[in-house]
């Protein structure tokens, strides 16, 4: 990670003899022309100044995204480039256009409208629709404004104090299987987890204790090598992490217990609260009992993923709780009292006379309590089957045709 092939052609600039206003003085150039107007020191630009030499901007490879990036990858590629580019850290020539087209780049992808034209006319289309390339905004303020949060480039304090800020652990993640019981009404449960914890040995630092870390000699301490070759194309760039140092500058002689990282992987026994009213989903947020941070960073959280073990006869609906009961046809006509399972126990429930197949009873408040308000809970919805006899006993049906016959006697609106 953080090893990333940069490639611009050049082919467009700005000839400081002709003329320096916008749509003029750009000449497509011949490769031998763009060397021989390559940027010579005697004309380096200074901040926020024309740009000499245009590169070639495919904005995706720019980024190193693909076409289908999402924002935030875009978002997360313009970062990661930006701050290895930015020219307070960065002091290879080059760096600072590179970074100035990082920025032009992010600024058309991050925003739908622009990032729509540029998908369907290229450049050419920003121009032409007066979001011109060339009219960016600051891209010194738009690097400031994404990483307000991070100290800005106070925090950079010159690249190599940046790779040795301290970092937010990660946060860890555990899958706890509840009962549905348990998920009803809550539970306290002992977890075991896994994660990284702050290594006793060297405080955390990552060094073999009483040894001193002397600066990386393979990068001078920059924590990255640049390696450029010029080509008849145009300048290649490669930008990698240095490898000696992991990208910190420094070198030390890394502890025996963590290998240098800081950090060893240890178990530890918590206490989880589920409150009740939790479903198959549902995620807890246990703070700071992630992986420890690195360099005195804070911690990450812990997430646990519930899921819920559904049960034999009752069925979960949101906070209600659904239920089949069946009754026989002379129930449903007479009425009767049927015990039914809830998740309080096994409870008596009315059948009035005359109910109907598919009728659903309301047991009010025998539902899931509500996450977060656990004096408030949904119901019970007990849908009523009513069972016909497939097959009759010779009395039994003595006396249903005695009761059709009843029926064809007295019709049936007459009794309503
Ligand atoms: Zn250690
Ligand atoms: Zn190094």
């Amino acid at each position: 990670p953080g090893t990333f092939i940069v490639k611009y052609v050049v082919n467009l600039y700005h000839c400081r003899t002709c003329s320096f206003t916008r749509g003029r003085g750009k000449h497509l150039a011949s490769p031998s022309a763009s060397l021989n107007h390559a940027p010579s020191p005697r004309f380096r630009h200074r901040r926020g100044s024309r740009f000499i030499v245009r590169a070639e901007s495919d904005f995706y490879s720019v980024l190193g995204v693909s076409r289908n990036a999402s924002k935030s990858e875009i978002k997360s590629a313009y970062r990661k480039l930006a701050r290895s580019y930015h020219p307070d850290v960065n002091k290879e020539p080059g760096a600072e256009q590179k970074f100035k087209d990082i920025s032009n780049a992010y600024e058309v992808l991050s925003d739908d409208e622009k990032r729509a034209i540029y998908d369907k006319y290229g450049e050419a289309g920003l121009k032409g629709s007066g979001m011109g390339t060339g009219d960016y905004s600051n891209p010194f303020d738009l690097f400031e404004s994404l990483f307000e949060g991070f100290g800005g480039m106070g925090g950079m304090g010159g690249g190599r104090a940046a790779r040795n800020r301290p970092m937010q652990g990660d946060d860890e993640s555990y899958n706890l299987v509840l009962n549905f019981k348990d998920a009803v009404f809550g539970v306290e449960k002992e977890i075991e987890i896994t994660r990284l914890e702050g290594c006793n040995t060297c405080d955390g630092s990552g060094a073999k204790p009483g040894t001193k870390p002397t600066t990386c000699k393979t990068c001078g301490g920059q924590g990255q090598v640049v390696s450029s070759t010029r080509t008849p194309l145009g300048i290649f760039q490669q930008v990698s992490t240095c490898n000696t140092c992991g990208g910190t500058g420094e070198f030390s002689t890394p502890c025996k217990t963590c290998g240098g990282d800081g950090r060893v992987r240890k178990t530890k026994r918590i206490s989880l609260k589920v409150p009740a009213g939790v479903d198959s989903g549902s995620r807890l947020r246990v703070r700071s009992e992630g992986n420890a941070g690195q360099r005195g960073g804070p911690p990450g959280d812990l997430y646990v993923f519930i899921d819920v073990l559904s049960d034999s006869v009752l069925k979960r609906d949101g906070t209600n709780i659904l239920y089949t009961c069946k009754v026989s046809y002379i129930d449903a006509i007479l009425g009767t009292t049927v015990k039914v399972p809830t998740v309080d126990g096994v409870v008596d429930l009315k059948i009035p006379s005359g109910t109907q197949p598919g009728t659903t009873l309301v047991m009010s408040k025998k539902g899931v309590p509500l996450l977060g308000k656990s004096n408030a809970r949904g119901d019970q919805l007990v849908r009523v089957q009513v069972e016909i006899p497939k097959r009759l006993s010779s009395d039994e049906r003595k006396l249903i045709e005695e009761l059709a016959n009843l029926n064809k006697a007295e019709p049936a609106n007459s009794r309503r």
